[in-house]
Protein backbone atom coordinates (compact mmCIF):
# COMPACT_ATOMS: atom_id res chain seq x y z
CA UNK A 1 0.00 0.00 0.00
CA UNK A 2 0.87 3.90 -0.70
CA UNK A 3 -0.40 6.02 1.61
CA UNK A 4 -0.71 9.47 -0.24
CA UNK A 5 -2.82 10.70 2.25
CA UNK A 6 -1.31 13.05 4.11
CA UNK A 7 2.30 13.88 5.21
CA UNK A 8 1.31 13.01 9.14
CA UNK A 9 2.15 9.38 8.06
CA UNK A 10 6.04 10.09 7.81
CA UNK A 11 7.86 7.82 10.20
CA UNK A 12 10.52 8.46 12.44
CA UNK A 13 13.70 7.13 10.68
CA UNK A 14 16.84 5.63 12.24
CA UNK A 15 18.56 8.63 12.92
CA UNK A 16 15.26 10.07 14.76
CA UNK A 17 14.67 6.81 16.62
CA UNK A 18 18.92 6.99 18.17
CA UNK A 19 18.48 10.80 19.32
CA UNK A 20 15.22 9.81 20.96
CA UNK A 21 16.68 7.02 22.80
CA UNK A 22 19.82 8.71 23.62
CA UNK A 23 18.09 12.38 24.44
CA UNK A 24 19.24 13.97 27.89
CA UNK A 25 15.59 14.72 29.44
CA UNK A 26 14.18 16.06 32.85
CA UNK A 27 11.10 17.08 34.11
CA UNK A 28 10.07 20.08 31.64
CA UNK A 29 7.41 21.19 33.97
CA UNK A 30 10.15 22.63 35.96
CA UNK A 31 11.72 24.00 33.07
CA UNK A 32 14.69 20.88 33.05
CA UNK A 33 14.52 19.06 30.35
CA UNK A 34 17.63 20.39 28.00
CA UNK A 35 16.80 19.02 24.84
CA UNK A 36 13.48 20.35 24.78
CA UNK A 37 14.92 23.78 25.66
CA UNK A 38 17.45 23.46 23.10
CA UNK A 39 14.22 22.47 20.87
CA UNK A 40 12.57 25.64 22.08
CA UNK A 41 15.60 28.06 21.57
CA UNK A 42 16.20 26.83 18.27
CA UNK A 43 12.79 27.10 16.40
CA UNK A 44 12.68 30.69 18.16
CA UNK A 45 15.63 31.34 16.54
CA UNK A 46 14.72 29.87 13.58
CA UNK A 47 11.46 31.76 13.27
CA UNK A 48 12.80 35.05 14.29
CA UNK A 49 10.91 34.94 17.62
CA UNK A 50 11.74 35.61 21.24
CA UNK A 51 10.38 32.78 22.33
CA UNK A 52 8.95 29.02 21.72
CA UNK A 53 7.37 26.61 23.42
CA UNK A 54 7.13 22.69 22.79
CA UNK A 55 3.05 21.29 21.82
CA UNK A 56 2.15 18.11 21.30
CA UNK A 57 -0.37 19.39 18.38
CA UNK A 58 -0.82 21.64 15.98
CA UNK A 59 -3.93 21.94 16.85
CA UNK A 60 -3.15 22.68 20.61
CA UNK A 61 -0.69 25.35 19.68
CA UNK A 62 -3.30 26.97 17.48
CA UNK A 63 -5.90 27.15 20.58
CA UNK A 64 -3.38 28.41 22.90
CA UNK A 65 -2.52 31.07 20.61
CA UNK A 66 -5.78 31.91 20.26
CA UNK A 67 -6.65 31.72 23.78
CA UNK A 68 -4.00 33.97 24.92
CA UNK A 69 -4.19 36.86 22.39
CA UNK A 70 -7.77 36.88 22.64
CA UNK A 71 -10.73 37.80 25.82
CA UNK A 72 -13.94 35.87 25.87
CA UNK A 73 -16.55 37.41 23.70
CA UNK A 74 -14.30 39.02 20.94
CA UNK A 75 -14.59 38.39 17.61
CA UNK A 76 -11.72 36.39 15.39
CA UNK A 77 -10.87 37.56 11.47
CA UNK A 78 -9.95 34.72 9.63
CA UNK A 79 -10.41 32.75 5.90
CA UNK A 80 -13.89 30.30 5.82
CA UNK A 81 -11.37 27.26 5.29
CA UNK A 82 -8.81 28.29 7.56
CA UNK A 83 -8.47 24.65 9.77
CA UNK A 84 -8.81 26.65 13.23
CA UNK A 85 -12.26 26.63 11.98
CA UNK A 86 -12.64 23.76 9.49
CA UNK A 87 -10.70 21.37 11.50
CA UNK A 88 -10.21 22.24 15.22
CA UNK A 89 -13.72 20.81 16.80
CA UNK A 90 -15.16 24.72 17.18
CA UNK A 91 -12.36 25.49 19.36
CA UNK A 92 -11.93 28.94 18.85
CA UNK A 93 -15.99 29.16 20.72
CA UNK A 94 -15.15 26.02 23.04
CA UNK A 95 -11.68 26.98 24.48
CA UNK A 96 -11.42 30.94 23.97
CA UNK A 97 -15.32 32.10 23.36
CA UNK A 98 -14.76 34.03 20.85
CA UNK A 99 -17.52 34.26 17.90
CA UNK A 100 -15.89 34.05 14.17
CA UNK A 101 -16.30 36.19 11.47
CA UNK A 102 -15.42 34.07 8.26
CA UNK A 103 -13.84 35.83 5.25
CA UNK A 104 -14.56 34.34 1.58
CA UNK A 105 -10.64 35.00 0.43
CA UNK A 106 -9.66 34.32 -3.46
CA UNK A 107 -6.25 32.35 -1.88
CA UNK A 108 -6.80 31.84 1.61
CA UNK A 109 -5.89 35.18 2.92
CA UNK A 110 -7.96 38.22 3.37
CA UNK A 111 -7.04 41.62 1.40
CA UNK A 112 -6.40 44.41 3.88
CA UNK A 113 -9.96 45.95 2.81
CA UNK A 114 -11.40 42.76 3.71
CA UNK A 115 -9.54 42.78 7.19
CA UNK A 116 -11.13 46.45 7.53
CA UNK A 117 -14.40 45.33 6.47
CA UNK A 118 -14.38 43.11 9.08
CA UNK A 119 -12.96 44.61 11.85
CA UNK A 120 -15.75 45.78 14.60
CA UNK A 121 -14.83 48.20 16.92
CA UNK A 122 -15.92 47.54 20.60
CA UNK A 123 -18.64 49.47 21.88
CA UNK A 124 -21.59 48.65 23.85
CA UNK A 125 -22.90 46.24 21.63
CA UNK A 126 -20.38 45.44 19.71
CA UNK A 127 -18.00 42.45 20.79
CA UNK A 128 -14.92 43.98 18.86
CA UNK A 129 -12.18 42.35 16.81
CA UNK A 130 -9.44 40.34 18.80
CA UNK A 131 -7.35 38.69 16.44
CA UNK A 132 -7.03 37.65 12.83
CA UNK A 133 -5.64 34.31 12.05
CA UNK A 134 -3.72 34.01 8.86
CA UNK A 135 -2.78 30.21 7.58
CA UNK A 136 0.24 29.55 5.23
CA UNK A 137 0.82 26.98 3.28
CA UNK A 138 -3.31 26.78 3.29
CA UNK A 139 -4.04 23.74 3.57
CA UNK A 140 -8.20 23.27 2.98
CA UNK A 141 -7.24 25.65 -0.87
CA UNK A 142 -4.46 22.77 -1.74
CA UNK A 143 -1.29 23.57 -0.53
CA UNK A 144 -1.07 27.10 -1.66
CA UNK A 145 2.01 28.89 -0.61
CA UNK A 146 0.93 32.14 0.27
CA UNK A 147 3.19 35.30 -0.67
CA UNK A 148 4.56 37.05 2.15
CA UNK A 149 3.22 40.49 0.15
CA UNK A 150 0.03 39.37 0.87
CA UNK A 151 0.88 38.01 4.61
CA UNK A 152 2.49 41.44 5.30
CA UNK A 153 -0.53 43.87 4.03
CA UNK A 154 -3.34 41.67 5.96
CA UNK A 155 -1.20 41.75 8.95
CA UNK A 156 -0.45 45.77 8.58
CA UNK A 157 -4.20 46.28 7.85
CA UNK A 158 -5.35 44.16 11.47
CA UNK A 159 -2.39 45.76 13.09
CA UNK A 160 -3.21 49.05 12.50
CA UNK A 161 -6.50 48.60 14.14
CA UNK A 162 -4.64 46.97 17.27
CA UNK A 163 -5.61 43.90 16.23
CA UNK A 164 -2.70 41.09 16.85
CA UNK A 165 -1.76 38.45 13.84
CA UNK A 166 -1.35 34.56 14.89
CA UNK A 167 -0.02 32.35 11.66
CA UNK A 168 -1.00 28.77 11.54
CA UNK A 169 1.99 27.64 9.81
CA UNK A 170 1.81 24.06 10.12
CA UNK A 171 3.91 23.84 6.80
CA UNK A 172 5.29 27.27 6.66
CA UNK A 173 8.61 25.73 5.60
CA UNK A 174 6.51 24.48 2.49
CA UNK A 175 5.77 27.88 1.52
CA UNK A 176 8.80 29.03 2.15
CA UNK A 177 10.65 26.48 -0.13
CA UNK A 178 7.80 27.04 -2.80
CA UNK A 179 8.61 30.31 -2.41
CA UNK A 180 12.33 30.49 -2.25
CA UNK A 181 12.20 32.95 0.78
CA UNK A 182 13.53 32.95 4.28
CA UNK A 183 10.42 31.90 6.47
CA UNK A 184 11.11 35.32 8.96
CA UNK A 185 9.94 37.14 5.75
CA UNK A 186 6.43 35.49 6.16
CA UNK A 187 6.78 35.13 10.12
CA UNK A 188 7.78 38.62 11.02
CA UNK A 189 4.47 39.88 10.18
CA UNK A 190 2.63 37.68 12.57
CA UNK A 191 2.74 38.24 16.59
CA UNK A 192 2.99 34.52 17.18
CA UNK A 193 3.40 31.77 14.84
CA UNK A 194 2.79 27.82 14.87
CA UNK A 195 4.60 25.28 13.28
CA UNK A 196 4.66 21.52 12.72
CA UNK A 197 7.64 18.75 13.32
CA UNK A 198 5.47 15.76 12.64
CA UNK A 199 4.52 16.67 9.44
CA UNK A 200 7.03 17.04 6.04
CA UNK A 201 9.53 17.26 8.71
CA UNK A 202 9.42 13.82 9.98
CA UNK A 203 8.99 13.87 13.77
CA UNK A 204 6.77 11.72 15.59
CA UNK A 205 5.15 13.87 17.05
CA UNK A 206 5.30 17.79 18.31
CA UNK A 207 4.60 21.27 17.06
CA UNK A 208 6.22 24.92 18.01
CA UNK A 209 4.24 28.07 19.40
CA UNK A 210 6.88 30.57 18.92
CA UNK A 211 6.09 34.82 19.81
CA UNK A 212 7.49 37.08 22.18
CA UNK A 213 8.26 36.11 25.96
CA UNK A 214 5.57 37.31 27.37
CA UNK A 215 3.21 35.54 25.03
CA UNK A 216 5.14 32.80 25.72
CA UNK A 217 5.26 32.84 29.13
CA UNK A 218 1.27 33.05 28.75
CA UNK A 219 1.24 30.48 26.58
CA UNK A 220 3.19 28.36 28.78
CA UNK A 221 0.33 28.70 31.46
CA UNK A 222 -2.64 28.16 28.92
CA UNK A 223 -0.90 24.89 27.75
CA UNK A 224 -0.62 23.62 31.27
CA UNK A 225 -4.67 24.33 31.88
CA UNK A 226 -5.28 22.91 28.44
CA UNK A 227 -3.76 19.46 30.24
CA UNK A 228 -0.13 19.94 28.65
CA UNK A 229 2.16 19.81 30.79
CA UNK A 230 4.82 17.30 30.21
CA UNK A 231 7.43 15.86 31.75
CA UNK A 232 11.02 13.99 30.38
CA UNK A 233 9.84 15.27 26.91
CA UNK A 234 13.57 15.53 24.90
CA UNK A 235 12.73 11.43 24.42
CA UNK A 236 10.18 13.48 21.64
CA UNK A 237 12.09 16.74 21.50
CA UNK A 238 15.28 15.06 20.22
CA UNK A 239 13.51 14.15 17.39
CA UNK A 240 12.10 17.38 16.82
CA UNK A 241 15.54 18.74 16.80
CA UNK A 242 16.34 16.57 13.59
CA UNK A 243 13.03 17.35 12.17
CA UNK A 244 14.45 21.33 11.70
CA UNK A 245 17.25 20.23 9.90
CA UNK A 246 15.02 18.09 7.41
CA UNK A 247 13.57 21.49 5.46
CA UNK A 248 15.84 21.05 2.80
CA UNK A 249 14.13 18.16 2.01
CA UNK A 250 10.92 19.24 1.18
CA UNK A 251 11.74 20.66 -2.13
CA UNK A 252 12.03 17.00 -3.54
CA UNK A 253 8.90 16.35 -1.76
CA UNK A 254 7.28 19.63 -4.23
CA UNK A 255 8.99 18.24 -7.32
CA UNK A 256 7.37 14.82 -6.31
CA UNK A 257 3.98 16.49 -6.13
CA UNK A 258 4.76 17.98 -10.09
CA UNK A 259 5.71 14.70 -10.90
CA UNK A 260 2.85 13.25 -9.58
CA UNK A 261 0.12 15.82 -10.96
CA UNK A 262 1.46 15.70 -14.25
CA UNK A 263 1.07 11.36 -13.90
CA UNK A 264 -2.60 11.72 -13.18
CA UNK A 265 -3.59 14.36 -15.58
CA UNK A 266 -3.61 11.62 -17.46
CA UNK A 267 -5.98 9.50 -16.10
CA UNK A 268 -9.59 9.41 -17.60
CA UNK A 269 -11.56 11.83 -15.44
CA UNK A 270 -9.25 13.11 -13.38
CA UNK A 271 -8.96 16.93 -13.09
CA UNK A 272 -5.72 18.05 -11.62
CA UNK A 273 -4.98 21.63 -10.27
CA UNK A 274 -1.27 22.29 -10.24
CA UNK A 275 0.34 21.97 -7.14
CA UNK A 276 1.90 25.30 -5.74
CA UNK A 277 3.52 22.93 -2.50
CA UNK A 278 3.32 19.10 -1.80
CA UNK A 279 -0.98 18.59 -1.77
CA UNK A 280 -2.27 17.50 -4.75
CA UNK A 281 -5.85 18.14 -5.55
CA UNK A 282 -7.66 15.49 -8.18
CA UNK A 283 -12.03 16.74 -8.91
CA UNK A 284 -12.90 12.96 -9.89
CA UNK A 285 -16.60 14.32 -11.58
CA UNK A 286 -14.98 13.13 -14.81
CA UNK A 287 -14.73 9.35 -13.71
CA UNK A 288 -18.55 9.46 -13.00
CA UNK A 289 -18.05 8.52 -9.63
CA UNK A 290 -18.11 10.23 -5.81
CA UNK A 291 -14.68 11.05 -3.91
CA UNK A 292 -15.76 7.94 -1.72
CA UNK A 293 -16.24 5.20 -4.51
CA UNK A 294 -12.99 6.51 -6.25
CA UNK A 295 -10.90 6.40 -2.78
CA UNK A 296 -12.15 2.79 -2.50
CA UNK A 297 -10.90 1.71 -5.98
CA UNK A 298 -7.58 3.45 -5.43
CA UNK A 299 -7.40 1.52 -2.20
CA UNK A 300 -7.70 -1.70 -4.06
CA UNK A 301 -5.08 -1.02 -6.45
CA UNK A 302 -3.07 -0.47 -3.31
CA UNK A 303 -3.04 3.45 -3.22
CA UNK A 304 -4.33 5.84 0.10
CA UNK A 305 -5.44 9.33 -0.20
CA UNK A 306 -8.23 11.21 1.05
CA UNK A 307 -11.68 13.17 0.73
CA UNK A 308 -11.20 16.45 0.06
CA UNK A 309 -14.89 17.18 -1.41
CA UNK A 310 -18.07 15.21 -2.87
CA UNK A 311 -15.79 14.84 -5.90
CA UNK A 312 -12.31 16.07 -4.56
CA UNK A 313 -9.65 13.87 -3.07
CA UNK A 314 -6.36 15.10 -2.00
CA UNK A 315 -2.82 13.17 -2.71
CA UNK A 316 -0.32 14.38 -0.41
CA UNK A 317 4.06 13.58 -0.83
CA UNK A 318 6.28 13.24 1.71
CA UNK A 319 9.50 12.06 3.03
CA UNK A 320 8.77 8.66 3.08
CA UNK A 321 8.13 8.39 -0.42
CA UNK A 322 10.68 7.82 -3.56
CA UNK A 323 10.65 8.37 -7.12
CA UNK A 324 9.53 4.98 -7.81
CA UNK A 325 6.74 5.12 -5.28
CA UNK A 326 5.12 8.15 -6.81
CA UNK A 327 5.26 6.18 -10.35
CA UNK A 328 3.93 3.28 -8.90
CA UNK A 329 1.25 5.41 -7.50
CA UNK A 330 0.67 6.77 -10.90
CA UNK A 331 0.74 3.63 -12.70
CA UNK A 332 -1.61 1.98 -10.04
CA UNK A 333 -4.10 4.88 -10.24
CA UNK A 334 -4.29 5.15 -14.22
CA UNK A 335 -4.53 0.90 -14.97
CA UNK A 336 -7.21 1.14 -12.18
CA UNK A 337 -9.65 3.68 -14.29
CA UNK A 338 -8.59 2.08 -17.55
C1 LIG B 1 -2.20 19.70 10.46
C2 LIG B 1 -2.60 21.12 10.61
C3 LIG B 1 -2.86 21.66 11.88
C4 LIG B 1 -2.93 20.84 13.15
O1 LIG B 1 -1.89 20.03 13.44
P1 LIG B 1 -2.11 18.69 14.31
O2 LIG B 1 -0.74 18.37 14.77
O3 LIG B 1 -2.69 17.68 13.38
O4 LIG B 1 -3.03 19.01 15.43
C5 LIG B 1 -3.14 23.01 11.96
N1 LIG B 1 -3.18 23.76 10.85
C6 LIG B 1 -2.97 23.28 9.63
C7 LIG B 1 -3.02 24.19 8.45
C8 LIG B 1 -2.69 21.93 9.45
O5 LIG B 1 -2.49 21.45 8.22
Amino acid sequence: MIDCRSDTVTTPDEHMRETAASADVGDDVYGEDPTVNELERRAAERVGMDAALFVPTGTMGNQIAVRVHTERGQEVLTDRKSHVVKYELGGLAQHAGLQVRMLDTERGVPTPEQVAAGYVDEDLHRPGTGLLTLENTHNARGGLAIDPDAIAAAAEAAHERDVPVHLDGARVFNATTALDVPVTDITDHADSVMFCLSKGLGAPVGSMLAGDADFIERARRTRKLFGGGMRQIGIVAGPGLDALENVSDLAADHDRADRLAAGLADVDGFDVSDPETNIVLADVAGTGLDAESVLERLESAGVLATQFGPTTIRFCTHRDLDDADIEAVIDRVTTAFE
